[in-house]
């Protein structure tokens, strides 16, 4: 390939299919018996090494093993080590530890160990767990802990024991003391590649922090790096999302213009240093970024004649062999030799839950860990055949992984084992004692405890989890032999390649429905796909004629003559032609979310996701509707009669849907009205009329006949005039409180039947947050309630309430990540934030936002295009939360501070407010969660996440008191509210007596 070609995309296919994968990994394998039994041997020494090991070498592993995962004490503890450190509030810390440690019983712990830490770690915790009663009330406790040793004294234990977790798995808080330490340890010339931890950045000074921050390291160590031949030489591990505030494959060009010379820079200090330097791996979404970001680092000609440049890769990602393909092909291209790390991989359980949420049709990464053991050995033998042009490092803590390693390797020449600072040390140990010649590099994290956390978990999980090999290998009852159980034997056939509970993303909710599908864009070729479809798809929006007050009334009259055959129609029928919309709708998702991109102004991942939401609506309601309105229910009661409770139609349903989801709750309005066996008239906001017409055609088309849904376009006068028809037998509508009331009202003065109002309307949603809560996670949840659909959405967050104690962090890091925010035309996947609705609603968020900056502090202004709809997103500081007085629907957030005392105060105003729509609390305490909860009946109440976008069946959406009546749309009482109760008593004796009792048997 000429050097100035294009480089190769990397292309290999997202989330294939496992058994085609098992089949051929297992083909591939080379298995011959000779070889097994060294590695036997080798792995069965490696093993008695580390269970012999324990007291001296593993003790933080013992102590790990002593509080597993498995155990309330094993939970309690990571969720304590995750948190514990960045609470500055001693009030806030002692509830923390109070509510952890209430949680397990420490107290009743037997100490096998005598190492140190063990006994330091569960000194702290006994002591704190004898002293913390279950059933106490925080108050009681307290003072029981005051009058006993005192508060800071169990605190001050508590945190001592966290630090000494923190310190086994991290080198040094800085690059000085970590070079220190690796040279007091390193007499005997052990390798090292250094990690500035660190959660990755969400704000462009994170960013620039970190790469200062691995600038300083990559020349500290590299004066500190002697004369050692490049291998044997330490180096540095980078992440990319620590580099980037929105590393994410929408943010593509923005990435490569940006984060690739940062890149290029770091790389070019490592050089000038011959040092190692490695692209850390991350989540499967940004691996084809990664590796173009990658490529074209590598490509860069000041990087020629180095051979430390490097990347991990991940064993547990189904493209982990196309991955190393195609790194060795750039290596081939510019000439280069490269360093590749294989690692199982980190983020497993994020993966898996990813993948769900998106509605993936597979997994990037194996469900079953066999499968990704067996990939391991797959991509090392690759790698060790690349050898020279690639110099492999293996990284594994699993004994029988190291031991194949070595015996596919046969020698020892040109590739090095890896491990963590902290772990494994035994098993190296005991492999180098044997084999003096072998390497192995010591990953080391450097970082201050506040960084510290995130890392310490996911070490935590990996020591701990069931399946992780170093918690079994310290079970002594565990036998050697299963440890030594090859992982095409623990898989079997291939077709079992799949984890049995772990279902595919679409079966999530089976055997009830088909989950709808999503796409993941960081599958560039979907995307691609996906973003052509909604191009060849897009036409110009055609004009839409409103409707006269004579055609809405002449719609109610239609309807009603449908009614009768419809609500006639078998509910199976009837769910039948839900399920049919449903299949359809994905069918031409492109073609509606070009629609609503050109109508709505909404961006492609809202699009998407309101796609999905649409057709989750119709397979809910068609599964719920089967189970509700079949032949009824049989009710008990004296022989000789049959007693049945059906639901039927009500009559004639007037739907009035918003603008902000034009498909989505238009179609649920709809669809619940219409599987409840009612006719419908909808009237769809009269800003997106060619969303509702699509949406009706398709309806029409999937077997809903035309009498029984009718659609009436137009304003609000024409929505009051269908509410006031004498022939409504019922009415949902979703919009504003102003509104809905406006509607009750009419309804209430009209003679004849009382006709109901199911209602959803919207709120001044806020969140609390305390300052045991993570800040990254704030920032994203925040920004994604906040800014998402451009505020735009009745669950948005409105007004957020943050602990004094950390809220000038939190306050930084929600601005710094808000700026990073890209706004402008929607049908871009780049932007994440489109237009506001109209212009009307442009100028009154406007204006807001004028008398806020006037009144309050303004933490954050953005900016906006001049043309178009579109408003600078804002974040102000109020003093007081009484300053918000409305919702103010658009990408305005309010803040408030709060004292960690004054809790009860900041539930109160929330109760006062009269909205109860959503909620969100991060917090890791769980007394304090469940105090909320129990205090404060909002509708929808999110726990360390976002507050938006709540899924059908999983999530039941709905407010009540000023934001709506309920019952929840996508939950199981939905359609019942729709419906007419029809209790029907047969007296089955009437003719000829009472047969079925006279035939009973003595
Ligand atoms: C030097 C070094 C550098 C590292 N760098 C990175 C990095 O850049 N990126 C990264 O992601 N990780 C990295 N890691 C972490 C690494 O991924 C874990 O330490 C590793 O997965 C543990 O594997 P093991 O062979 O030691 O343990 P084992 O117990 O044999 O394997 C555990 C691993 O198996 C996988 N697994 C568990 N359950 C399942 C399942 N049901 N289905 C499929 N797979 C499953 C997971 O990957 C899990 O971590 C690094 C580790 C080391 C030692």
């Amino acid at each position: 390939m000429p050097p100035d070609s294009p480089l190769p995309a990397f292309d290999a296919a997202y989330a294939p299919d496992d058994a085609t994968l098992a089949a051929a990994l297992i083909a591939a394998m080379p298995r011959d018996p000779a070889g097994e039994a060294r590695i036997d041997t080798t792995a069965t020494g490696l093993i008695a090494a580390i269970r012999a090991g324990d007291h001296h070498l593993g003790s933080v592993e013992a102590m790990l093993r002593e509080y597993a995962l498995s155990t309330r004490e094993g939970l309690a503890l990571m969720v304590l080590a995750e948190a514990l450190l960045r609470v500055p509030d001693a009030a806030t810390a002692d509830a923390f530890i109070e509510d952890r440690l209430g949680q397990g019983d420490f107290a009743h712990h037997r100490i096998k160990s005598d190492a140190l830490l063990v006994n330091a770690s569960a000194w702290a915790l006994g002591l704190s767990a004898r002293v913390v009663q279950a059933g106490d009330t925080p108050q009681s406790t307290l003072a029981a802990l005051a009058k006993r040793i005192g508060a800071p004294a169990v605190r001050a234990a508590t945190r001592q024991a966290m630090r000494l977790l923190g310190n086994h798995f991290v080198l040094g808080e800085t690059i000085d003391d970590a070079l220190a330490r690796a040279q007091a340890h390193g007499a005997g010339g052990a390798r090292y590649s250094y990690d500035m931890l660190g959660e990755g950045a969400r704000t462009q000074a994170d960013a620039e922090r970190y790469y200062a921050s691995y600038a300083r390291a990559i020349e500290a160590i590299g004066r500190t790096a002697g004369n050692a031949p490049l291998q044997a030489r330490p180096g540095i591990s980078v992440k990319l999302s620590a580099l980037h505030p929105r590393f994410e494959a929408v943010s593509h060009d923005r990435v490569m213009r940006e984060l690739t010379p940062r890149l290029i820079e770091l790389a070019r200090q490592a050089k000038h240093h011959d040092l190692g330097f490695t692209v850390d791996a991350e989540e499967a979404d940004r691996l084809e970024l990664s590796l173009e970001v990658f490529a074209a680092c590598l490509a860069d000609p000041s990087l020629k004649g180095w051979d430390g440049y490097g990347l991990a890769v991940q064993a547990y990602q189904k493209r982990a062999s196309a991955v190393i393909d195609h790194v060795d092909a750039l290596a081939q291209r510019f000439d280069r030799r490269l360093m590749l790390r294989l690692v199982k991989g980190a983020y497993w359980d994020t993966e898996i839950k990813r993948a769900q949420e998106r509605g993936l049709d597979d997994y990037p990464v194996f469900t079953r860990k066999a499968m990704t053991d067996l990939n391991y050995l797959h991509c090392a033998d690759k790698l060790l055949r690349l050898r020279p042009r690639i110099f492999p490092q293996f990284a594994s803590h699993n004994a029988l992984t190291v031991a194949s390693v070595r015996e596919l390797a046969g020698d020892s020449d040109g590739y090095e084992f890896q491990r963590l600072h902290g772990m494994g040390e035994a098993l190296y140990a005991r492999l180098r004692a044997e084999h003096p010649e072998l390497e192995c590099r010591i990953y080391a994290p450097v970082g201050g405890h506040r960084d510290l956390l995130a890392y310490l978990v996911r070490r935590l999980l990996e020591n701990g989890a069931n399946s992780s090999f170093v918690a079994q290998a310290g079970d002594d009852t565990v036998p050697v032999a299963e440890l030594l159980r090859r992982p095409e034997e623990i898989i079997g056939a291939p077709n079992d390649a799949r984890h049995p509970n772990i279902p595919l993303p679409r079966d999530l909710f089976q055997p009830q429905r088909q989950n709808s599908r999503g796409i993941e864009f960081g599958d560039r070729a979907a995307l691609q796909r996906l973003v052509s479809e909604i191009d060849a798809a897009r036409r110009p929006l055609p004009r839409i004629t409103p409707a006269t007050p004579e055609d809405a009334a002449a719609a109610i009259v239609a309807a009603r003559d449908g009614f009768a055959d419809w609500s006639r129609t078998p509910a199976d029928t009837r769910a039948a032609a839900l399920v049919r919309a449903a299949d359809l709708l994905e069918q031409r998702r492109a073609n509606f979310i070009a629609l609503l991109e050109d109508e709505a102004g909404k961006t492609l991942d809202d699009c998407v996701a309101e796609v999905r939401e649409a057709v989750d609506y119709c397979r809910y309601y068609a599964t719920e509707g089967r189970r509700l309105f079949g032949d009824g229910v049989v009710l008990p009661g004296p022989t000789g009669e049959r007693n049945t409770l059906r639901l039927r139609g009500r009559g004639v349903f007037v739907a009035i849907s918003p603008w902000n989801f034009p498909l989505a709750i238009f179609l649920g309005q709809v669809t619940a009205a219409l599987m409840a066996g009612n006719a419908v008239v909808a009237k769809p906001a009269e800003q997106t009329p060619v969303v509702a017409e699509a949406a009706v055609r398709l309806l029409h088309e999937s077997g809903v006949p035309r009498a029984a849904l009718q659609l009436v376009q137009g304003d609000g006068a024409i929505g009051a005039a269908l509410v006031a028809h004498r022939d409504v037998a019922g009415v949902v509508f979703t919009g504003s409180t102003e509104v809905a009331r406006a509607i009750n009202r009419a309804l209430a003065a009209k003679d004849g039947p009382i006709v109901p109002l199911i209602a959803e309307t919207g709120g001044i949603n806020t969140m609390i947050v305390d300052a045991t809560a993570l800040p990254e996670q704030v920032a994203d949840d925040v920004v994604a309630s906040a800014f998402r659909s451009a505020g735009q959405r009745c669950s948005a967050l409105r007004l957020l309430f943050v602990q004094d104690d950390v809220a000038d962090r939190m306050i930084e890091m929600i601005a710094g990540s808000a700026r990073e925010l890209t706004i402008g035309d929607p049908r871009d996947p780049a932007t994440h934030i489109g237009p506001v609705i109209d212009a009307e609603a442009k100028a009154k968020l406007d204006a807001h936002a004028a008398k806020m900056t006037r009144e309050a502090s303004v933490q954050f202004a953005g900016t906006a295009p001049t043309q178009g709809n579109y408003v600078a997103p804002h974040v102000f500081e109020l003093r007081d939360a009484s300053h918000l007085t409305e919702e103010v629907f658009g990408p305005i957030l309010h803040v408030v501070r709060y004292k960690a005392s004054d809790l009860d105060d900041v539930l109160a105003t929330i109760a006062r407010s009269g909205y109860a729509l959503t909620l969100g609390v991060q917090s890791r305490i769980d007394d304090t969660v469940a105090r909320i909860v129990d205090r404060l009946a909002i509708g929808n109440v999110y726990v360390n996440r976002n507050i938006i976008g709540a899924v059908v069946g999983a999530q039941p959406f709905g407010g009540s008191g000023l934001s709506g009546t309920g019952p929840k749309a996508g939950g199981p009482h939905y359609l019942p509210r729709f419906a007419l109760e029809q209790t029907l008593s047969i007296n089955t004796a009437a003719a000829g007596g009472n047969a079925a009792l006279l035939s009973e048997q003595d």
